[in-house]
């Protein structure tokens, strides 16, 4: 299977206010053909850093996507500096003048004579219509490598890329299945996850395995692809039966599904109901909770009690606790599930109160409460980095808390 790298043309690309987007959708379409992209470039709209970005990867890949630089205008170059760097002449092409003329027509506008430049195409390309703007684009085959030279503008790249680039390239690659399996797994830091799986992993090197931190957990993605669909399902099979035992019940979901989510499903299989408490996160927990659609089946509703006045009076937690352990205690975690439960007569309640920071003593300290129909607990964290972090990982601990004691 060849490999592909993609070229992201243009100056504004290099400026902190503007995200090259065109190639992470150019990424998943090729990877859903079972192509890897293996390096991608953002260039200026400077010609002579640009043809050394073409020259290099004309050398070394066998699929090149270029976006950007088709405009009308001095900077784009695209078409030029392709051109140059195969050697090709440039070839003005009157039937494509004539549609763009036309385009210019329909929406009562005059062309002007710099557009005449997007008519001319690399010579020997195939033209790749652009059903939603002006530049059309080009398909190049040069040996064995394929150029293609798409627009900037994300909607142009997208709707060129399906109509004209997709059909061209399934023609010319092999037939390829992709099965992918998602574990998420929340509990663990990701370097101690790798330690424990790579041993795995790395006998499998036709499996592309990719672990990412996201917000507090860690995905798992595994990858296998093959030109039989079995062989692929079983490949994959063959290493998460390996994988998943070590990691335990710190998995908590093998198809995509949110912690929240999962939490929410059991909650609703047992027809129990849960509340929460928030002091650090102030509704971070109740949002995460009621962002599930369907949420209201088993969410009965919360207390932002920040304050320790608002432990007291809205949850009931005595003021002699408070002051005796401090907002920030085991007692006082348990408290305010114990209040959220009682006060909602839910089933289930959690409560998060901590230090989140950025400034004072015990950053980071979170304790996290669970009351039950059997009883209470709570849970003392030490996190580091950030007041964001703090906020958003106490959140996850909940959540599994609850998951854990309701999977139990
Ligand atoms: P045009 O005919 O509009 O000039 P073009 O092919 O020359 O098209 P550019 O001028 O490079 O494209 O970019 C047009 C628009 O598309 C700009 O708003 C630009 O920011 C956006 N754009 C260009 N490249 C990317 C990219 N890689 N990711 C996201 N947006 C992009």
């Amino acid at each position: 299977m060849p490999d592909a790298e993609i070229i992201a043309i243009g100056s504004e690309l290099l400026t902190p206010q503007k995200i090259d987007t065109n190639s992470l959708y150019l990424t998943d379409q090729l990877n859903a053909l079972g192509v890897e992209v293996v390096r991608k470039t953002v260039v200026g709209d400077e010609r002579e850093r640009l043809m050394d970005t073409i020259l290099g990867a004309v050398a070394r890949s066998q699929i090149i996507v270029l976006t950007g630089g088709l405009g009308p205008t001095e900077d784009d170059l695209t078409r030029d500096a392709v051109a140059s760097a195969l050697g090709r002449a440039m070839v003005f092409r009157q039937d494509i003048c004539d549609q763009i003329e036309e385009r210019f027509r329909r929406f009562q506008r005059k062309m002007v004579e710099i557009n005449r430049r997007q008519a001319y195409i690399v010579d020997g390309a195939e033209v790749l219509t652009n059903d939603r703007g002006t530049a059309p684009g080009q398909w190049i085959e040069q040996n064995s490598t394929v150029l293609m030279l798409l627009p900037g503008p994300p909607n142009e790249l997208k709707s060129m890329f399906e109509k004209e680039c997709l059909p061209r390239l399934q023609r010319l690659l092999p037939p390829q299945v992709i099965h992918t399996l998602m574990l998420r797994v929340v509990g663990m830091p990701e370097s101690d996850l790798d330690q424990l799986i790579a041993p795995v992993y790395l006998r499998y090197p036709n499996l592309a395995t990719t672990i990412l931190a996201v917000s507090g957990e860690i995905h798992i993605h595994l990858r296998a692809r093959s030109a039989d669909a079995a062989q692929a399902e079983a490949l994959i099979a063959e290493v998460a039966a390996q994988i998943e035992p070590l990691i335990g019940d710190r998995i908590y979901s093998r198809n995509g599904d949110s912690l929240e989510k999962v939490v929410g499903d059991l909650l609703r299989a047992r027809h129990a109901h849960l509340s929460v408490a928030e002091s650090a996160t102030a509704g971070l927990l109740g949002g995460r909770i009621t962002a599930v659609p369907n949420s209201s089946d088993y969410f009965l509703g919360g207390f932002l009690a920040y304050s320790d006045r608002m432990k007291t009076k809205l949850l009931g937690v005595p003021p002699e606790m408070l002051i005796e352990h401090t907002a920030v205690s085991e007692p006082v975690a348990k408290a305010m599930a114990e209040g959220a439960k009682e006060r909602t007569g839910s089933d289930y309640a959690l409560s998060i109160t901590g230090y989140a920071g950025p400034e004072g003593e015990n950053v980071g300290l979170v304790f996290i409460g669970l009351a039950t129909p059997h009883g209470s607990e709570a849970r003392r964290v030490q996190f580091p980095g950030d007041r964001e972090r703090v906020r958003a990982f106490s959140t996850n601990i909940a959540l599994d808390l609850l998951r854990r004691n309701l999977s139990a």
